[in-house]
């Protein structure tokens, strides 16, 4: 048994950077992680493998489709897929130890285990109870499931499975236009799989400004992958093939079936909480299962925090980081903060899109007057260069101060491009102070400016 002055449950994104900030600020800290490795979903079986094969295959697709274009010529390259799996997995454990170096270095100590919370201020692992002044609950997330489907992880898989199938499939079917699903398609895409995505919904990326979700689906029909929108999945049925998924159109109720050697579910995430005994401790939860916290990330329990995935917000390892530093401020005395209007989202497609903001959808729904500004790509000389001029700049700003209010980005470098915005958020900048910021050519950058000179008297390239 040691008594620590923090113990965080879970070593994910929340969880681990919470230590390392409360270790920082000279408590005595302790993490709880059940995994071999460090760094919960997003480092093992999320943002960190995932986005080693969007790399991998995006430079497939570079490979075939435009190297001749640049007068690159030579044998087309071939997929080793076990060599890509291999890569991806050092990808993983780098960064995972580059975590238990972090706690080294911090002095954090890695209880290995499961935990749970027996009363407040002890957290129990295995047979041993520790004492903890306060106590962080960053355990995080899991796939949802659907009704009438059973995961196998092997031919109807969730993201996990699909990180690591045992070979490309011919034909994958994607049930859910999120993120998730849409990366991991991407993915099989480029990989010569014909993928097929169903949606529940009329649009694919649910949330997104309208105007670029249509953009977006334009741009992947493009590149081969088809969408059956408004599709009601009732269930999977496992084949001699791989797997059928049934489902039927809501616009008629005609049913419909359509057969795949693979199937992805990527129908969101819920929150994780199983095992720590919260019912028992009488932590109040929400009704899709979050844990409740109050401004300053504190549970109905004194003593007792929660953050990250297992908390109301967009499942975002970016966003569970900010709260396991703000927490940690808290828990030391200091003011922490999120500010939840400046949380960017980005989809590591190619071309990315990212987003951060008020839609034009949620303006108009409250009453605020705005102005548009958009550049397309196809007036930045860097991105043509590359072949990806096909996206735009959108900027959003209020009609009366010019205040942004919101952007959105399809192109290349998007995920990096939109914190120039959420900087200028922060800071309550206008549309003109962008516009009036030298931006170095010829860079991507470039086009979030003109976007926002399109807000005031017009872009310069359009
Ligand atoms: P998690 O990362 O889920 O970590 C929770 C940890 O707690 C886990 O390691 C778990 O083992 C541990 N745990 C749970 N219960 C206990 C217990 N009782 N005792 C001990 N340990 C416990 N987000 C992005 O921002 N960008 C992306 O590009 C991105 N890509 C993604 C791709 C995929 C395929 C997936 C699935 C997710 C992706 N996400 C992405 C989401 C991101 O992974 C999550 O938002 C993030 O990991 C949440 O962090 P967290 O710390 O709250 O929880």
């Amino acid at each position: 048994m040691a008594e620590f002055d923090v113990i965080v449950i879970g070593g994910g994104p929340g969880g681990y950077v919470c230590a390392i900030r409360c270790a920082q600020l000279g408590l005595k800290t302790a993490v709880v992680e059940g995994r071999e490795t460090l760094g919960g979903t997003c480092l093992n079986v999320g943002c960190i493998p995932s986005k080693a094969l969007l790399h991998a295959t995006h430079n497939l697709h570079e490979v075939h489709e435009n190297f001749e274009k640049m007068g690159l010529m030579g044998a087309k390259v071939k997929v080793d897929w076990d060599k890509m799996q291999a890569y991806k997995q050092d990808v993983v454990n780098g960064n995972t130890k580059g975590i238990e170096f972090l706690f080294k270095k911090n002095k954090v100590t890695w209880l290995k285990g499961w935990g749970s919370i027996p009363a407040a201020g002890q957290v129990k692992v295995g047979d041993e109870v520790h004492t903890a002044k306060n106590i962080v609950i960053a355990t995080g997330s899991e796939p949802a499931s659907l009704p009438g489907v059973t995961v196998d992880e092997e031919v109807v898989v969730t993201s996990t499975g699909a990180l690591s199938l045992k070979s490309v499939p011919k034909s994958l079917v994607v049930i859910g236009a999120g993120v998730i699903g849409l990366e991991m398609g991407s993915v099989y895409a480029r990989l010569g799989a014909e993928v097929t995505v169903v949606e529940y919904l009329d649009a694919i990326t649910p949330g997104m400004d309208a105007e670029v979700a249509k953009s977006f689906q334009k741009l992947l029909a493009k590149q081969g992958i088809k969408f059956v929108l408004g599709a009601a999945v009732q269930g999977t049925e496992r084949t001699k093939k791989g797997a059928k998924v049934s489902y039927k159109l809501r616009k008629d109720e005609s049913a419909h079936e359509i057969e795949a050697d693979a199937v992805l579910v990527a129908t969101g995430r819920k929150p994780y909480t199983a095992g720590l005994g919260l019912e028992a401790l009488g932590v109040a939860m929400e009704p899709r299962g979050q844990v409740t916290i109050d401004s300053h990330f504190q549970t109905s329990v004194k003593g007792i925090y929660a953050i990250g995935d297992a908390v109301v917000g967009p499942m975002l390892a970016h966003k569970a980081e900010d709260e396991g530093m703000a927490v940690a401020e808290v828990l030391a005395g200091k003011h922490g903060h999120v500010n939840y209007d400046v949380i960017p989202g980005v989809i590591y497609t190619a071309p990315e899109v990212a987003s951060v903001g008020k839609t034009e959808e949620q303006l108009k729904a409250e009453g605020r007057a705005y102005k548009v500004g958009k550049f397309p790509f196809m007036g930045n000389a860097r991105a043509k260069a590359i072949f990806q001029a096909d996206g735009f700049v959108k900027m959003l700003a209020d009609k009366e101060t010019d205040r942004v209010l919101g952007c959105y980005i399809i192109g290349p470098g998007a995920g990096d491009l939109i914190h120039e915005v959420c900087v200028a958020m922060e800071f309550g900048a206008s549309a003109q102070d962008i516009a009036l910021t030298c931006h170095a050519h010829p860079t991507y950058s470039e086009a979030v400016r003109e976007a926002a000179l399109a807000c005031g008297d017009g872009a310069i390239h359009a």
